[in-house]
């Protein structure tokens, strides 16, 4: 296929980088970053879309990706697909394919789950929105891109899904880290906790595969001194748009709402920026109880 890809950074780069390996034809634009290894440099966003059987946008947020969107549309040939596999809020991914839909286009919003690590290896999640037939049309490259793809609705049923799942690992992650915290002042031993809880009621993905403790379960960024990994702010970032959905749709989410708060003290307030979003653990370890 004939791919623009615009936005080129931390995830862009290796996610088009794998479909020029794949053998697609890919030209690629970003306003900093430069063009990995088989793309061809755009001088610009329109270039890089203009004859592109589907545009892949990688960017920063919605109000980014909306005005992408208004610049690459009319560049577009008709009944291309915009494919978004950015995280931003619902309302945007909605704007963007009403955009597409007058311009004669189809779109697909598909975050991804995977982080760094699963756009360089090609084995990202992605949950995807749009029709049947545009997710039909990019499903080839998710295949290269990703394991799996999740067609979970209309346009943007891939932002919800995405931000459902990030609130339940933001506050799942601070759960875990609250809990190996009582732990340590009850001189309960991590490596003890660990062998318990993983085989037992309050196991999760964070303890089990992402273990916040350093020395204990798998590998994880706790045992790189905290070096990301997931970023406490990438984490923040979802929360908020967790709760910017939640409060258009008027849906109750105390624990998400808390769960924000945390790590937008700890991000900007407490050194968390940079780190990863297991660093909630030294951060409740070093406190004493308030309140
Ligand atoms: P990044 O900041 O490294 O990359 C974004 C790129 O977009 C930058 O290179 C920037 O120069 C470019 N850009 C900004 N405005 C532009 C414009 N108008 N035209 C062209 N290029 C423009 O961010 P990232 O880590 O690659 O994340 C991209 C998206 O993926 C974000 O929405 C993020 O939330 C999401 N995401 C990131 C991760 C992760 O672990 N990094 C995981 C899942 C999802």
């Amino acid at each position: 296929m004939k791919v623009g890809f615009i936005g080129l950074g931390n995830m862009g780069a290796p996610m088009a980088a794998n479909l020029a390996a794949a053998g697609h034809e890919v030209t690629g634009f970003d306003m900093v970053a430069p063009c990995p290894e088989g793309v061809t440099p755009a001088t610009g966003a329109e270039t890089a879309a203009a004859g592109a059987d589907v545009v892949v946008t990688m960017l920063p947020n919605g109000d980014i990706l909306r005005s992408v969107a208004a610049q690459i549309h009319p560049a577009m040939a008709a009944g291309a697909v915009h494919l978004d596999c950015s995280t931003v809020d619902v309302d945007s991914a909605r704007a963007v394919a009403e955009a597409a839909a007058a311009a004669g286009l189809s779109a697909v919003d598909a975050p991804v789950s995977g982080g760094v690590g699963g756009a360089s290896a090609g084995t990202l999640t992605f949950m995807a929105g749009g029709s049947q037939d545009a997710f039909d049309t990019v499903a080839p490259l998710f295949e290269v891109m990703g394991q799996k793809a999740v067609h979970c609705g209309e346009a943007g049923a891939g932002q919800a899904a995405k931000i459902c799942n990030n609130m339940i690992l933001g506050i799942t992650m601070i759960g875990t880290c609250e809990a190996f915290a009582l732990a340590d002042k009850l001189g309960l031993d991590r490596q003890k906790m660990f062998d318990v809880v993983s085989t037992s009621s309050g196991y999760s993905w964070t303890m089990n595969a992402y273990c916040p403790a350093p020395g204990v379960g798998p590998q994880s960024p706790a045992d790189n001194d905290y070096t990301p990994g997931f970023a406490a702010e990438l984490m923040l970032k979802d929360l908020r748009l967790s709760q910017q959905a939640a409060e258009a749709a008027d849906a109750d989410t105390p624990l998400g709402q808390a769960a924000m708060a945390l790590y937008e003290t700890f991000v900007e307030a407490e050194g968390g920026k940079g780190k990863d979003f297991s660093a909630m653990l030294p951060r409740f370890a070093g406190r004493h109880r308030t309140g």
